[in-house]
């Protein structure tokens, strides 16, 4: 008897713009397994605060966002070339939610427990019975904390930084290198000293320092120790 392949979860959790989602994509569609971006979702909901005005320069009422996280509804489809694009409250926002204007309040929403725990919810839903991966900040420790692979994902803060701004001078934004890598540092460091969920790399994960590695590098690494662990009984 031909036993099926076993599906599994694979986290893909690390720093910002240290080519996660990339990664996490690619793994997807070589494994035929769904790919959850789980930053869209908290980008998503820091729209939506920016949106209704929860959150701006001097502010952020915390209490006006959670009284309405039951009025957002995020959903991903597909488009022509089988990217994901992010749906808030069925209106694309995919382009929207990459700007730097939602990038600098980021954090500080995803920090709030409430949130968290709805975005939690809803990633595991999403990846019921099904195998994923998920890329994001607590995907080992929090979101799937038995996934089988664990993989978590580095680079120099200065590669990163210039990989971020080639992606948005070639989407025609007009912003200045020192700002995305300021953007950057702040985030991590948000990220990293958050009391809930803060971005840690789970004991068990595997350690990807893509500093000097191709995009096909790098997947040929995270391929390989997939199909590994998808093949041991
Ligand atoms: O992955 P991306 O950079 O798009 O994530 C945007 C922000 O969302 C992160 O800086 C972090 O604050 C938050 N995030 C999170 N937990 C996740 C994914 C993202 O807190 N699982």
């Amino acid at each position: 008897m031909e036993l099926s392949a076993k599906i599994i979860k694979i986290a893909v959790d690390g720093y910002s713009s240290c080519g996660k989602s990339t990664l996490a994509r690619q793994l997807a569609q070589k494994l035929g397994y769904i790919y959850i971006d789980s930053g869209a979702m908290y980008r998503a909901v820091t729209l939506f605060a920016l949106q209704n005005n929860h959150i701006g320069q001097e502010f952020f009422n915390k209490k006006g966002l959670i009284d309405n996280l039951n009025k957002i509804a995020i959903h991903f489809e597909h488009d022509n070339n089988f990217n994901p694009v992010t749906f808030l409250n069925n209106h694309n926002v995919e382009n929207e939610i990459r700007q730097i204007s939602v990038s600098s309040f980021v954090s500080e929403v995803s920090a709030v427990a409430e949130v968290r725990e709805r975005m939690v919810s809803l990633q595991r839903k999403l990846s019921e019975n099904n195998g994923v991966v998920m890329d994001g900040r607590d995907i080992g420790t929090v979101v799937f904390p038995n996934a089988e692979l664990k993989l978590f994902i580095t680079a120099d803060i200065d590669i990163r930084a210039k990989r971020r701004f080639d992606e948005l001078i070639m989407q025609n934004n007009d912003i200045d290198y020192e700002t995305v890598k300021q953007n950057l540092v702040q985030r991590d460091n948000y990220d990293k000293s958050r009391e809930t969920s803060p971005l840690r790399q789970a004991k068990d994960a595997i350690l990807i320092d893509n500093s000097n590695l191709t995009k096909t590098e790098q997947l040929s690494i995270a391929l390989k120790l997939a199909k590994k662990v998808i093949n041991e009984n």
